[in-house]
C-alpha cells in the first residue's frame, strides 16, 4: 500500500513495485482523476493496482477503508506499507494559524501513526513486512517558513526509529527515506533555479530516483537494514 499515490513520489513508487510485480493498492485523498491515471499506467504496464482513497488524517477513515480492504481479500495482508501522503502548509512561525499547523501534523504524522498501527499487526503476525516512511530534508535540518512540516518530518524519523526496534524480532523493517527537492506538484512553487544553486548535482530529483530507493527498502535484499533514514537529495549536507 502507497498513501498518496494518486501523484507525484507516491506514483513513481506504486508504479516501481507494480514493475517489479507487487499488486499495489494506491491510496489518494480526492483527485480521483489522478489517482484513475496512475492505475490505468500500471495496469498498461501489465501490473496489478487497486484505489483506495481516504484521508490520513482521519482514523474512523483508515478504519473503515483498511476493513473494506480486508473483507475484499480474506486471505491477504499488506506487508510492505509506504507512507508517502503529505501536504505542505507554509508560513513563519509567527503567522502560522492553528490549521495550518495541525492540517501538515495530521497528515503526515498522525496519518503514519494510525495507518501503521493497523497494518503492522498483520506484518508481524507473518513474520514479515516492510515499512518504508517518507520524510524529507526539511526534517532532518529543519527549514524556515516550514515548522509545521519539519516538525512532522522529524516525528516521523523518531517514531520509525522507536518502532523499528519494536518490530525487529518479527522480520519488520521500518526505513525512511528523506529526500531533497524533487520535481512534483508540491514544488511546482518553488524557485527552481535558486534551488539548483543550492544542490550540489546542480539539478532537482526525479520521483523516480526516490522510488528506486524505496523499492529497495520493499525487498528481501534490504532485510538487514532497519530504524535507518537515507538522504536522496543530490548531496545537500
Ligand atoms: P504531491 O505531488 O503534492 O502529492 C501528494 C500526494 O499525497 C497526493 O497523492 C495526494 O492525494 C496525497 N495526499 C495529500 N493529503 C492526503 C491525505 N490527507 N490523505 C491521503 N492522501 C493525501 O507530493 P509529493 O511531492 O509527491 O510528496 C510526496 C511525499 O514526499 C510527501 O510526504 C512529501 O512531504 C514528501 N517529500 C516531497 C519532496 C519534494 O520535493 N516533492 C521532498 C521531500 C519530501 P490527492 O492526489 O488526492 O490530493
Amino acid at each position: 500500500m502507497v498513501t498518496g499515490g494518486s501523484r507525484g513520489i507516491g506514483r513513481a513508487v506504486a508504479t516501481r513495485l507494480a514493475a517489479e510485480g507487487m499488486p499495489v493498492v494506491v491510496n489518494y485523498k480526492s483527485n480521483s482523476a489522478a489517482a484513475e491515471d496512475t492505475r490505468a499506467a500500471i495496469e498498461a504496464a501489465g501490473g496489478r493496482c487497486e484505489l483506495l482513497p481516504f484521508d490520513t488524517s482521519d482514523p474512523t477513515a483508515i478504519e473503515t477503508a483498511v476493513e473494506q480492504w480486508q473483507a475484499g481479500h480474506p486471505d491477504d495482508y499488506i506487508s510492505v506499507l509506504v507512507n508517502n501522503a503529505g501536504i505542505r502548509q507554509d508560513n513563519i512561525m509567527v503567522f502560522m494559524t492553528d490549521e495550518q499547523w495541525h492540517s501538515v501534523l495530521d497528515t503526515s504524522l498522525d496519518g503514519f501513526f494510525y495507518l501503521t498501527r493497523r497494518l503492522v499487526k498483520s506484518m508481524m503476525t507473518h513474520r514479515n513486512g516492510r515499512i518504508v516512511n517518507v520524510s524529507s530534508v526539511s526534517g532532518l535540518k529543519g527549514m524556515p517558513g516550514q515548522c509545521n512540516y519539519s516538525a512532522a518530518k522529524a516525528g516521523l524519523i523518531g517514531a520509525s526509529k522507536a518502532l523499528a526496534q519494536e518490530v525487529a524480532k518479527r522480520k519488520v523493517t521500518v526505513n525512511v527515506v528523506a529526500p531533497g527537492f524533487i520535481e512534483t506538484d508540491m514544488t511546482q512553487d518553488i524557485p527552481i533555479d535558486e534551488i539548483k544553486r543550492m544542490v550540489p548535482m546542480g539539478r532537482i530529483g526525479k520521483p523516480e530516483e526516490v522510488a528506486a530507493l524505496v523499492s529497495f527498502l520493499a525487498s528481501d535484499e534490504s532485510a538487514y537494514i532497519t530504524g535507518e533514514v537515507i538522504s536522496i537529495n543530490g548531496g545537500i549536507l
